[in-house]
């Protein structure tokens, strides 16, 4: 391993290895779950212009070393709510933040796994459909249409490249258009010179792209996006910001 200067993904400036965890490493851990050392070390790199942190040791994996290697039959036991609790709860969140306005929203989820979350706000009468990039699939995103609701929950902290993330999030954007995202944010989290000891940054979970605030707002400011935040965890992009969202954006 030589400590490659990479360049940032987002912001093109130079990087600095952060630290090295054991691939195991995972969420749950905070929780008492700690599963055997795997022997295998993953770097992580941080920006220094925008303190995105990344892991270049997943660049080159293909689609089926993330089926193999992270999302098997084993990731349960590491993301025990993924399957139902978390897009029961994101479904029950969503029809919380647009009590009234479900008529006007066409909505995708971009990311949604199972559908579970899609399947649920549909039930409910809204316009939502679920699509999900991985494994590679026969739908073809340039043949989804667009949408004025995009939601990507849990989805930015598992992609190697958030470009590309972004150019397929940007392609499902209607003129006017809302995308609400989850991702915790790295900041006081992450700081070079420091061990990487939070508990987000586990490469057990797949969560291989690690975001500052000023990382999301570089990005969103790529793609021509405003970008806000609601809490650490829960954000937004958007492109005139449609009317029935107007209470989100103000
Ligand atoms: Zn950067």
């Amino acid at each position: 391993m030589t400590n490659k200067n990479y360049r940032c993904p987002i912001c093109d400036s130079a990087s600095h290895m952060l630290d090295v965890v054991d691939f195991n490493k995972n969420c749950e851990e905070n929780k008492g779950v700690f599963l055997p050392l795997s022997g295998v070390p993953v770097y992580y790199f941080m920006c220094e212009g925008c303190n995105f942190t990344f892991s270049p040791a997943f660049w080159n994996w293909s689609e089926q070393d993330f089926l193999d290697c992270i999302y098997n039959d084993k990731y349960i036991d590491i993301d025990p709510d993924y399957v139902e609790a978390r897009p029961l709860a994101n479904a029950s969140a969503l029809q919380q933040i647009f009590p009234s306005q479900k008529k006007l929203i066409n909505h995708m989820d971009y990311g949604g796994g199972n559908g579970v979350m899609s399947n649920t706000l549909s039930q409910h009468g809204w316009n939502s459909k679920s699509y999900d990039p991985f494994p590679r699939n026969n739908n073809l995103i340039d043949e989804l249409g667009k949408f004025n609701l995009i939601t990507a929950f849990e989805v930015f902290e598992h992609v190697p490249n958030p470009n590309e993330l972004m150019e397929n999030l940007t392609k499902l954007m209607d003129e006017s258009c809302i995308i609400l995202f989850s991702t915790l944010i790295s900041d006081n989290e992450i700081k070079l010179n420091s061990r990487l000891n939070w508990w987000y940054c586990s490469p057990r979970n797949g969560h291989i792209s690690l975001y500052s605030k000023k990382s999301l707002l570089e990005l969103g400011r790529k793609f021509n996006l405003n970008f806000g935040s609601f809490s650490d965890g829960f954000h937004c992009f958007f492109k005139k910001n449609p009317t029935w969202a107007k209470h989100l954006i103000d």
